[in-house]
Parts: C-alpha cells; sequence; structure tokens
C-alpha cells in the first residue's frame, strides 16, 4: 500500500488540493480477524482528508476492520483529487495500483466527479462517487462487502479517526463554494457554499479537544462566508445562541483553550473584527488568505472574490491591530493573458506586503475551467521561469521576516521528536505541512503535541533553530 509522504511542502508550497498518500497506518483495528478489512488510500487536500476521516469512522462505526495493507484488505477505498493535472495523474496511479494489489477498489473524491475519466481508464473498479459522499460510498462498501450483524459502536473515540498526528486536527466547518473563480472547478465538483450547523461543529471541536488535540485547523473552500447560505442562522452551543459566522466560530471556538488557526479567508472588511480576537489572544495570530495575484486586470480576469478590496491598505491595517501577525498566500504565476508588466507588479506587490508564508504555482489549465478559454495564454516554459522568480523573490522575503524572531522567546507545539535527540515543533507562525518548522536542540524528553517555550537562536529561509528555556526561563 502506498507509503505516506513527507509532510512538508515548503518551497513551492501546495496549493491546497496537494495529492498526499495517507494509509490507515494509525488507524488500524484490533488484531482479532473482523468480518469485513477495508483498506484505504486518502490523496489531496485537508477537505478531502476530513472526507476520509468521516468515511474511516463510518467504517469503524460498523464494526469494519481497517486494513494497513493491500494484501490483508477485502476490498480497498481511493479518496482522490482532481485539482490539477498532476493530482488526476497521482489519483489515478493510486487506483492502479489498488486495482493491481487487491483487485476489490471504491473510488472516491474531486476526480470522481469528473465525468467518467475513473471508468474508462478502470472498467473494472467497483463503483465511483464524488467528493464528500460518505453515504453513497458506505453504500458502495455495503454492496460489495456485507455490513457486520453486531456494530462496536463504542469502539470509536468521540472525536471519530483522524489521519492527523492526534494532537492537531482539521475542522471542516462548510462546503462547496459560491465563488466563481475562472481557474477552479471546485464549485462544479463540491457545489454551492453548505455551512455546517455552527452547534454541530462545535461539539465535533469539544470532542477533538477531549480526545488530545492541541490545535484545531478551521478549513473550508471560503471560511469568511461561513453562514451566507443559512443567513446567519443561529444554532446552539452549550444551551446558549450563537450565529453561524466566522466571528461567532472563532469566538466559541477560543473558549476551548487551544491553539485556533484559521485558513482560506478573504479580505473583506469584517475580518478586521477577527484579527482583534487575534490580538487580544484569543486565537493564533495567522491568517491563510489566498490573494492569488496583485495585479487589477488579472484578479477580474480571475473573478477573485474581494478583487476590488485595496489590499495593501487593508494588510497595514491587520499589521496596526495585531502586529505580530503571521500572513500565509497563495499565488498562481502565468495566468493567460498576464504580461510581464504585470507579473512585475506582482514582485512589487510581495516587496510592499512583506508577507510571511508565500506558496505559488505556475497556471495548470484544469479540464473545465473558463480560464482556459482567455486569450493569449502564456507559454510553459515563460510560466516555470516566472513561477522560479517569483519564489526566489520571495525566499530574500522570507528570509528577513524570519530573522525578527532572533532571540525572541516563543511558545511551540512539538509536533515529533528525532532519533538525533532534536525535536520539531511549530509556532504560531507554522501551520502543519504548509509552512517552516521550529526545530529544537537537544529536546528527547519533549512528547509530541506539548507546548513549550523556546529561545530562538537560528534562522534560515523558512525555518527556526531553538534552544529550550530551562525552569527560570533561561535558554
Ligand atoms: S473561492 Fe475561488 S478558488 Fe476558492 S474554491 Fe471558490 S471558486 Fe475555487
Amino acid at each position: 500500500m502506498r507509503k505516506p509522504v513527507s509532510a512538508r511542502t515548503k518551497k513551492k508550497s501546495a496549493r491546497r488540493p496537494v495529492p498526499k498518500p495517507r494509509v490507515s497506518a494509525n488507524t488500524a483495528a484490533p488484531a482479532a480477524k473482523g468480518p469485513g478489512r477495508v483498506g484505504f488510500v486518502s490523496l489531496g487536500c485537508p477537505k478531502a482528508l476530513v472526507d476520509s476521516e468521516r468515511i474511516l469512522t463510518q467504517l469503524r462505526a460498523e464494526g469494519y476492520e481497517i486494513s494497513p495493507d493491500y494484501a490483508g484488505a477485502d476490498l480497498v477505498v481511493v479518496n482522490t483529487c482532481g485539482f490539477i493535472d498532476s493530482a488526476v495523474e497521482e489519483s489515478l496511479g493510486a487506483i492502479g495500483e489498488a486495482l493491481e494489489e487487491n483487485g476489490r477498489v471504491i473510488v472516491t473524491g474531486c476526480l470522481g466527479a469528473k465525468g467518467d475519466v475513473v471508468k474508462r481508464t478502470y472498467p473494472k473498479v467497483l463503483a465511483v462517487t464524488g467528493p464528500h459522499a460518505l453515504p453513497e460510498v458506505m453504500t458502495a462498501v455495503h454492496a460489495h462487502l456485507p455490513k457486520p450483524h453486531d456494530p462496536y459502536t463504542d469502539l470509536v473515540p468521540a472525536a471519530g479517526i483522524k489521519l492527523t498526528p492526534r494532537h492537531y486536527a482539521y475542522l471542516k466547518i462548510s462546503e462547496g463554494c459560491n465563488h466563481r473563480c475562472t481557474f477552479c472547478i471546485i464549485p462544479s465538483l463540491r457545489g454551492d457554499l453548505v455551512s455546517r450547523p455552527i452547534g454541530e461543529v462545535m461539539k465535533e471541536a469539544e470532542n477533538l479537544v477531549r480526545g488530545g488535540v492541541r490545535e484545531l485547523l478551521v478549513i473550508s473552500q471560503d471560511t469568511s462566508a461561513y453562514g451566507v447560505d443559512v443567513k446567519y442562522r443561529a444554532g446552539f452551543w452549550g444551551g446558549r445562541p450563537i450565529k453561524t459566522r466566522m466571528l461567532d466560530l472563532v469566538r466559541a471556538l477560543s473558549e476551548l483553550g487551544v491553539w485556533v488557526r484559521l485558513h482560506y479567508v478573504y479580505p473583506y472588511p469584517h475580518v478586521d473584527d477577527v484579527i482583534s480576537l487575534m490580538a487580544d489572544g484569543k486565537v493564533l495570530p495567522y491568517l491563510d488568505v489566498p490573494f492569488q495575484h496583485a495585479s487589477p486586470r488579472i484578479l477580474k480576469l480571475m473573478k477573485r472574490p474581494a478583487a476590488a478590496e485595496n489590499t495593501l491598505r487593508r494588510i497595514e491595517q491587520w499589521r496596526n491591530i495585531c502586529p505580530d501577525i503571521t500572513l500565509r498566500s497563495t499565488f498562481i504565476v502565468g495566468f493567460p493573458g498576464e504580461t510581464e508588466e504585470e507579473f512585475q507588479e506582482l514582485l512589487a506587490f510581495l516587496d510592499a506586503a512583506q508577507l510571511d508564508r508565500v506558496g505559488a504555482f505556475a497556471y495548470s489549465p484544469i479540464e473545465g475551467a473558463t480560464a482556459n478559454f482567455l486569450p493569449d495564454p502564456v507559454p510553459e516554459g515563460v510560466r516555470q521561469e516566472r513561477l522560479a522568480r517569483f519564489m526566489e523573490h520571495q525566499a530574500a522575503i522570507s528570509a528577513a521576516r524570519l530573522r525578527r524572531y532572533l532571540g525572541r522567546t516563543l511558545q511551540v507545539l512539538v509536533d515529533e521528536v528525532r532519533a538525533d535527540r532534536s525535536a520539531i515543533a511549530r509556532s504560531a507562525a507554522d501551520a502543519p505541512e504548509i509552512d517552516g518548522v521550529v526545530s529544537i536542540d537537544d529536546a528527547p524528553h519533549l512528547h509530541p503535541g506539548e507546548i513549550v517555550a523556546v529561545r530562538i537562536v537560528g534562522a534560515s529561509v523558512y525555518d527556526l533553530r531553538a534552544q529550550l528555556m530551562g525552569a527560570r526561563g533561561e535558554a
């Protein structure tokens, strides 16, 4: 079965749906032979990961066992990604491998929603569903591997089954998107925005925290739009009414006493209120805002949400409210029609914005995206050359931004302890898998999930080096 890949994708850090194979190693069922064993391969972005976790949770709740390898599985579920061409290739490769190694395969996820590409390529797959399709996947599993008679529902922890380490978890607050960015096919794959009821989201968050999670990563396609579809309807949490709205959600999450990190927020004016919560220490001072470009003409061609906002002014305001905020963003270079001048405009924006964390991609003409029909496509060679220039430009900014931490004391969350006695941790400025890390010298006694104080003694382009603070606060 596919092996988990390295968790970090920094230099050209990933647009969300990066294929990342994950197998069910940390969800293995008890050794006793059960009524049906399912293998699982999970690819794609954190939203797909949450879908995988829900399917695995349901499988275990119904008494199925989870097989850590192809050989021991009665069938294999492959959760695919179909966002960019390389993700499609990776997903098709994973399906092919599962068919070869096991032979009985159910496909779900974004690639499954892309017409009949899966069935055409692999007519032998047992069933194909789109993303966010728990009932359909379970129906397919039941059809090919009968449901056990005696479900051990009490074997499943309240937090469900997670594919992330025990100390952090993604919290998906909505599905789908009301925007129609011309380079993106997510709305056609996942539909319009559907916000999860806030009471349900808070209950899941509470269960995760009870299960040992120290960091919650809020994800969606557009976190700032949470609740728009239900007109910010009030729900209930802990017996009190609470609105289905980003600000109210963040306030409630801040009461759980764990790190809360916000992803995929658009620069609307109401986001300023959330920045105030960051300044008050209620949530991590970290904001992931996918700007995608800086040229007004290109942003208009992209049909980006909040394209008309004055982004630089808004960034300045955010830093006035919360000087320590870490800003992360992603960009596309070589979008159809992008001129050298417009690319230069983007580089000038990087200089002015001084973003802390940046990921970039050369434009990829995804099948079904309306941007493919725009005039003056940028040749592949030019796209790649601009990507290299972009990353080099931002690398200098990133290194300078990190140098300001030298000598400072930071709280960090430990992710792992290595054989060389160092520990790998993250500060408020580092989201898992996409940002840098803080490497702590000589800390073999630490444990994943611990939050400790460190003194920063070194900085590179993306990462920091630190020493543990002693009992009296000395490094
Ligand atoms: S905001 Fe744009 S890029 Fe993001 S999911 Fe919606 S349509 Fe796609």
